[in-house]
């Protein structure tokens, strides 16, 4: 690839920790390449989706996953202020936002380094008024031991999604060892037998490598044993691919492709099975949604566990309504309509 500065000598290459300096540094400015910790909150934004307000509260992590190169250009977390955090939902829930995704690389290490956490940051966010339902994004579970009860309870809390990303990415301690995930398969458990005892309902989504460097058939097999037992809800699968830079990138025991490719379809199939499952436990339900996107031949909404609700029916953005489920399909929920 051709580098930018021969195609332009002029051009002004910047990164993204300097995101919120592009107008002054198109107005005059030198090349912004240098680490930085910029609080990408409070600038204007363009939103895509008008009833979705997304807050990064952090950014980089606390981690340093043999697989993962986010870290890499991230660098060590830093936490946003939660005044400033709560100012930007406050300003999102103005502008009409239904849904307030908090986001970060990971949510579950939030204030660590300002000597708070993400539990007491959302029992400030639940007082702002409003009418409004925040989503938790991903998180590491290897840290929500330390405030996991805090969390619980105010996940109870109406304007909270019953929903939470948790990568377990393996189900086998030695793979996890490997991974340097910090954390094991009995922590895992814990957590999530905890959180389905205080709030049954709640939908658990994950993500899960296959053929991570080491990994064996029998620990894979390990790992669709879990997902079961664990009865994950949502689940995004990768096939592992070396990232530049990144510890795993150059471990010996790389697993062939052919593998890992026959190791995603196994755990897709799973993992169709388990959602299926999950769906059918709300057909007939009753209750109020949200409608959060345009989709061919109807809409898509949302209910208080993040399910997703197919309608026949189009409906503006932000409308609320009771729907009843009439079908449950692989990936998603069908609903109608009721007084
Ligand atoms: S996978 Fe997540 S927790 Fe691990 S290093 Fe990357 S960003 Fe951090």
């Amino acid at each position: 690839m051709q580098p930018i500065k021969s195609i332009d000598p002029q051009a002004i290459l910047i990164n993204t920790h300097h995101i919120n300096e592009v107008v002054s540094l198109v107005r005059g400015g030198t090349d912004a390449l240098t680490y930085a910790k910029p609080i990408k909150l409070m600038v204007p934004r363009v939103r895509t989706n008008p009833v979705i307000g997304i807050v990064p509260i952090s950014s980089g992590c606390l981690d340093a996953c043999a697989f993962c190169s986010t870290r890499l250009v991230k660098g060590v977390l830093f936490s946003f202020p939660p005044e400033v955090i709560e100012n930007e939902v406050k300003k999102c829930v103005e502008d009409g936002c239904k849904e307030i995704w908090i986001t970060g690389q990971d949510t579950c290490c939030y204030g660590f380094d300002r000597k708070t956490n993400l539990a007491i940051l959302l029992k400030k966010l639940v007082e702002i008024p409003g009418d409004f339902k925040i989503r938790v994004g991903m998180g590491n579970p290897r840290h929500l031991p330390k405030f996991l009860e805090e969390l619980v309870e105010v996940m109870k809390n109406e304007k909270i999604f019953k929903f939470i990303h948790l990568p377990l990415q393996a189900g086998n301690d030695e793979v996890l060892k490997s991974m340097r995930r910090g954390h094991n398969v009995q922590q895992v458990k814990d957590i999530i037998i905890t959180l389905r005892k205080k709030i049954p309902e709640m939908t658990i989504s994950t993500d899960i490598i296959v053929g991570h460097p080491t990994e064996t058939e029998s620990q894979f097999e390990d790992t669709l044993k879990l997902v079961q037992e664990l009865k994950i809800d949502n689940m995004n699968i990768a096939r592992f691919a070396p990232r530049p830079g990144t510890a795993a990138a150059s471990m010996e025991d790389q697993v062939h492709g052919n593998i890992s490719k026959e190791r995603s379809r196994k755990l897709t199939k799973v993992y169709r099975d388990l959602s299926l499952t999950s769906n059918q436990k709300w057909l007939g339900w009753e209750g109020e949604v949200i409608v959060d996107q345009k989709k061919e031949g109807g809409v898509e909404a949302r209910n208080y566990a993040y399910k997703t609700i197919f309608i026949r029916q189009d409906l503006p953005l932000g409308t609320k309504l009771n729907a009843k489920i009439t079908d449950a399909q692989v990936f998603f929920l069908v609903g109608v309509p009721v007084c």
